[in-house]
Formats: C-alpha cells, sequence, structure tokens
C-alpha cells in the first residue's frame, strides 16, 4: 500500500479555496456538487479523492452505515423500504455497497456516511465517501422575485 500524505487544518476550508501545504504544494478544494456537504478538516494528495483530486461524482448520494474500515474502502450497509403490492405493505431491503475511502476521511464501524456514485473504480466498487453526519451543513435557497429582473441576469 502506497503512503498517502494527509494535513489537518486548523479550520474548515470551503469549496473553491487553494491551500498551499507546508512543502510548497497547492491543493485546490473542488466543489463536488452536493452543497449540503461541507469538506473535511483534512487535505489529502490523493488523485482518487473527490475533495482534493480528480474523481467526479455522479449519479446517486445514498446515506448508509458503516459495517467494516478497510484501509483503502469501507463496507456499508444500505436498507431502504419497496412496496409490495400483492400484500399492500412495505418490506424492508439491505444490500452491502463498498466504497472508496479517501484518506483524508476518518471513520469507524457504526458511523452514518454519506456515498456519492462514481465512475467504476474497481471490479466492486463504484462509490466513493463524500463525509459523515457531522459534514452536513444548512443550505439556504436563494429565492429571486420576478420583479427584480437585475438579478435574474446571468
Ligand atoms: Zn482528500
Amino acid at each position: 500500500m502506497s503512503y498517502v500524505p494527509v494535513y489537518e487544518l486548523p479550520s474548515r476550508p470551503r469549496p473553491g479555496e487553494e491551500i498551499v501545504l507546508p512543502t510548497g504544494q497547492k491543493v485546490k478544494i473542488r466543489h463536488v456538487g452536493i452543497p449540503w456537504i461541507a469538506p473535511p478538516k483534512k487535505v489529502c494528495l490523493d488523485d482518487e479523492c473527490p475533495w482534493h483530486g480528480h474523481l467526479k461524482v455522479r449519479g446517486i448520494v445514498l446515506e448508509v452505515k458503516v459495517v467494516k474500515v478497510h484501509p483503502k474502502f469501507v463496507v456499508t450497509l444500505h436498507e431502504w423500504l419497496k412496496y409490495d403490492h400483492k400484500y399492500k405493505r412495505y418490506e424492508w431491503r439491505r444490500k452491502k455497497i463498498h466504497a472508496r475511502l479517501p484518506p483524508c476521511i476518518d471513520v469507524k464501524p457504526g458511523d452514518i456516511v454519506y456515498i456519492g456514485e462514481t465512475r467504476p473504480l474497481a471490479k466492486t466498487i463504484s462509490f466513493v465517501v463524500l463525509g459523515t453526519k457531522n459534514d452536513v451543513v444548512p443550505v439556504k435557497p436563494i429565492v429571486k422575485r420576478l420583479g427584480e429582473t437585475e438579478d435574474l441576469r446571468i
């Protein structure tokens, strides 16, 4: 396993910020595309990290529970309700999903994490961990009234 250096920041960065590391390297915090998940407090130099690398998140985002933690990936349990038309009631369905774990995010078994769909990274891995429940931030919608024509101009 290759060693990936991780740096801890004094405060939580914002997407779009550029951070200069003690080694002189510059790391830009990417916009992942999910405004209610804040970037982690640590900075890694991993290429396959959605915040500090080049990994793009598209598709679905799921709230899942961590079952097992491996050095590079986690095993998570996804549970959802499925309606049974014949018996007119719901049933629980569950599925284990493997997701890549960037070195800048710390998780332990039992945590609730958010995983986003990516391109296939391995035979069974096509999800990446974006953050834990502590990384969720409230997002206020920007309301634009139709009378205010100046604000509608892009
Ligand atoms: Zn990272």
